[in-house]
């Protein structure tokens, strides 16, 4: 049995403190939070002088798509940047995925995604296929990485439910093998009929197996796709609130403002949450329009400002879709302060909330996540003393302690300047 270590973290600004000026000590015994207050007595066999930097929740990256990652360019590279190109470069990547290939790729993001402080990942995993390889692998490596990242797993039915008369049963099939909550993707198939139908069968499978649900929903500029107020009625009728999200929402950007102030009250009763891909909703969509030229964003601030669950993911790193991307999710909150105009200093701060504990509510894990007493013990030390500091400077994330274990560290770069310079 192994033997977890008594840590102490001395010197340690807490991300919400309740001065700026206040220091703590951070207790850790047996994988949880023992104690936090200034100066404590506690025997530790590691002890951490965090020396006044940021202590934080970690990070969670609210919707990726570990089957994708790091195929950027295979089998050939995305040249309009549109999501259909993307999808047919990833139909025809697809078909040589193997368990291992998978599983080498996800780890590999998984380690860039913990390195830089994210230890909750949502991953959505294409079940368009009828052996399932992609879901499989990641089935696997979810066991495999539980001891030091969480991650869990939306069955994501890629082509659609009804595009071809097998995917409701993979669906269902990825269900039994026990991903973690059922997708959809209503505005994908043929008909506003089809994609009405599908929201409700998304929500019967749901019901079925006891899942949470994650659609991808409205991902297009179109303002006549207006899926969001299914899941919202579908939600308020069934009771399901906020074990239900809704992805992308990109339409709500083009809505006329009459429908979006209607919506806004509706979706106010339901409590579903929203997840926003700031990266590559402003690079994937407003491809058709010349200009002025849309953002291609849902409207993360006014659903913020209504006090709606708003977080914010990657969705791509190096894939058919977007050939950049870091796993940071600072420079997913930096570029949502910008693209939503979100710089007044409490928006910044709420930006920095939507990867953090916003996140941790999409997820439905916020019972046992953040800074304390008798909570696991996971939390990062990041290079700055606060969350505006931390986007700004995207700083780097010096410690990682997951489940009451130092899990890394990492050395800041350090800038010598030649004294003899010009200078
Ligand atoms: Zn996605």
């Amino acid at each position: 049995m192994t033997v977890l270590p008594r840590l102490l973290l001395r010197r340690c600004r807490l991300v919400h403190g309740s001065t700026a000026d206040e220091l703590v000590d951070i207790a850790i015994e047996a994988g949880h939070i023992q104690a936090i207050a200034p100066d404590l007595a506690f025997t530790a066999t590691t002890e951490i002088d965090v020396g006044g930097h940021l202590v934080s929740p970690p990070f969670v990256e609210s919707h990726i798509h570990l089957d994708s990652v790091l195929t950027a360019g295979q089998p050939r590279w995305n040249q309009s940047g549109t999501l259909f190109e993307g999808i047919d470069i990833w139909r025809d990547r697809k078909q040589s995925l193997t368990v291992e290939d998978v599983q080498r790729r996800a780890l590999q993001a998984l380690r860039q995604q913990a390195e830089q402080g994210v230890l909750y990942i949502r991953s959505h995993v294409d079940v368009s296929e009828a052996s399932l390889t992609a879901l499989k692998a990641l089935l696997a490596v979810k066991h495999q990485v539980k001891d030091w990242i969480t991650l869990q797993l939306v069955a994501f039915p890629q082509d659609g439910i009804y595009s071809h008369p097998d995917n409701a049963t993979h669906l269902e099939e990825a269900l039994r093998l026990g991903a973690d909550a059922v997708g959809g993707i209503p505005h994908y198939e043929l008909t506003r009929e089809e994609g009405v139908q599908s929201v409700q069968h998304v929500f019967d499978l749901a019901e079925r197996y006891g899942r949470l649900i994650d659609i991808h929903c409205d991902e297009i500029d179109d303002d006549q796709s207006r899926f969001i107020e299914v899941v919202a009625a579908c939600a308020q009728r069934r009771g399901w609130g906020s074990r239900v999200t809704a992805s992308h929402t990109t339409a709500m950007g083009s809505y006329n403002d009459a429908y979006a102030l209607k919506l806004l009250g509706m979706l106010q009763r339901t409590a579903i949450n929203f997840v926003a891909n700031p990266l590559i909703n402003l690079t994937l969509q407003g491809r058709t329009d010349t200009y002025p030229k849309r953002r291609g964003l849902t409207r993360v601030k006014e659903l913020w400002q209504q006090g709606l669950n708003v977080s914010l993911g990657h969705d791509c790193i190096q894939d058919p879709w977007y050939s950049l991307g870091t796993g940071s999710m600072l420079d997913v909150a930096s570029m949502a302060v910008h693209a939503c105009q979100m710089t007044g200093i409490q928006e910044i701060a709420a930006c920095y909330d939507m990867v953090t504990e916003h996140g941790a509510k999409t997820l439905q894990i916020d019972d046992d996540y953040g800074l304390k007493i008798g909570n696991s013990a996971n939390l990062i030390v990041l290079d700055a003393t606060d969350p505006c500091e931390a986007i700004r400077r995207r700083a780097t994330v010096r410690y990682v302690i997951s489940q009451g274990q130092l899990l890394l560290e990492t050395v800041p770069a350090q800038v010598n300047w030649n004294p003899s310079g010009n200078t």
